[in-house]
């Protein structure tokens, strides 16, 4: 029977950082990854620590933003990709309070890198009840289906697309085995796939479904900016824009909605008044916890078996320094962030 360090169960964000960052460590591993779940494909892919409704940081924000910009920016070395766009993004401003609420958030420590100054508007086809813009700057997109597909090539000897079967998982003293290997540690990130898992579906892991448009104008002619009122209109390229995302406790499958179509497609219409066509529209559910944090660590009676779930609206931002945080835990007994840690929902 062969053996290997780790099984990774899940190839979302959460499961291809933690590969990338334990072949960095020299580990050998398999992944086990089917596309029951579509958060990390469907998402927006925006770099962006600050939550512009309230000009606050994010949880974690300069950590976690330091941390995704040098992981995706060497992935894309490694895997000899370009998958990284750096668009400007524009508030839309709709009142005096709003300009003023803009400029006194860019006086703010930290938030004072991204927010800069607020200009008039110079889009032709954008809505008259805009009267200014605010320009946050360093605010990446990633085209997260290129990243996920080339990482996929790139692990190709040691990755299978099936569906994980738990009742073939055999839990020993020191390892444990699936199918014909055996494996010294099995990492679950499935996402709201969670919810079927029977060591960890206890958790208080809950899916938010979110959908975008995907829309065609050429009247649009916004390439490189990203535009966010409620919604944000993020540029893919050839005319084409991603617009949304809501977000909605029930029907958590990914299946779009005639109702969200409707609401997305009056929400782009306030802002912007141009010939266009939905030529395309997506939905995925974001794992969320209950305390908005996500979650990390050991099975309480497993020890081979952990868990990195939970990474809300916010996990292309937070992968990539969390996987680093469990591998760092797993193989070098580095603490887990206490605000991450399991070990809060052990009773
Ligand atoms: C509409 C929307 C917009 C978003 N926008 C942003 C954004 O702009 N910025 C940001 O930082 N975050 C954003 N997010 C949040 C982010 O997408 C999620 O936090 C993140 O994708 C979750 O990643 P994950 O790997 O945990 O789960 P997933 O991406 O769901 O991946 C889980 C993987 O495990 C697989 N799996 C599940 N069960 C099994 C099984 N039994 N056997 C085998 N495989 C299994 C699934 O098929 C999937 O491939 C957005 C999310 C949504 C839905």
């Amino acid at each position: 029977m062969t053996h290997k360090d780790v099984l990774v169960v899940g190839f979302g964000i959460a499961g291809s950082s933690l590969a990338h960052q334990l072949e960095q460590l020299g580990k050998s591993f398999d992944i086990v990854s089917n596309n029951s779940q579509q958060a990390t494909r469907v998402a927006g892919g925006v770099l962006n620590p600050i939550v512009l409704k309230r000009y606050k940081k994010v949880w974690m924000a300069k950590e976690f933003y330091a941390s995704a910009v040098k992981f995706y920016s060497s992935i894309e070395t490694k895997l000899k990709t370009t998958f990284i766009q750096q668009p400007n993004l524009f508030k839309l401003l709709q009142s005096p309070q709003d300009c003023n609420d803009f400029i006194s958030a860019t006086e703010r420590s930290y938030i004072s890198n991204f927010l800069t100054s607020i200009k008039s508007p110079s889009h032709p086809h954008l809505s008259n009840a805009v009267i200014k813009l605010g320009e946050v700057n360093h605010i990446y997109t990633l085209d997260l289906n290129t990243y996920l597909d080339e990482s996929m090539k790139y692990f190709n000897d040691s990755f299978y697309l099936d569906n994980f079967n738990y009742n073939k998982l055999k839990i020993g003293n020191s390892s444990v085995s699936y199918q014909s290997k055996s494996y010294q540690y099995v990492i679950f990130c499935e996402g709201y796939g969670v919810i079927d898992n029977p060591f960890f579906n206890h958790l208080p892991i809950y899916g938010n479904k979110g959908e975008y448009l995907i829309i065609h104008s050429k009247d649009l002619n916004s390439n490189q900016s990203i535009y966010k009122s409620k919604y944000f209109l993020i540029p893919l390229g050839n005319d084409l824009y991603k617009f949304g995302a809501n977000y909605q406790r029930h029907e958590l499958n990914n299946e779009p909605t005639e109702a969200i179509r409707l609401e997305l497609s009056k929400a782009f219409e306030t802002m912007f008044s141009v010939d266009y066509q939905i030529v395309d529209q997506l939905a995925g559910v974001r794992p969320t916890v209950k305390d908005r944090r996500p979650i990390l660590g050991e099975h309480e009676k497993y020890s081979q078996l952990f868990i990195f779930n939970g990474n809300g609206s916010r996990g292309v931002l937070a992968s990539p320094y969390l996987a680093e945080n469990m591998v760092q835990h797993i193989f070098y007994k580095q603490p887990i962030l206490d605000d991450v840690d399991i070990k809060r929902y052990v009773v």
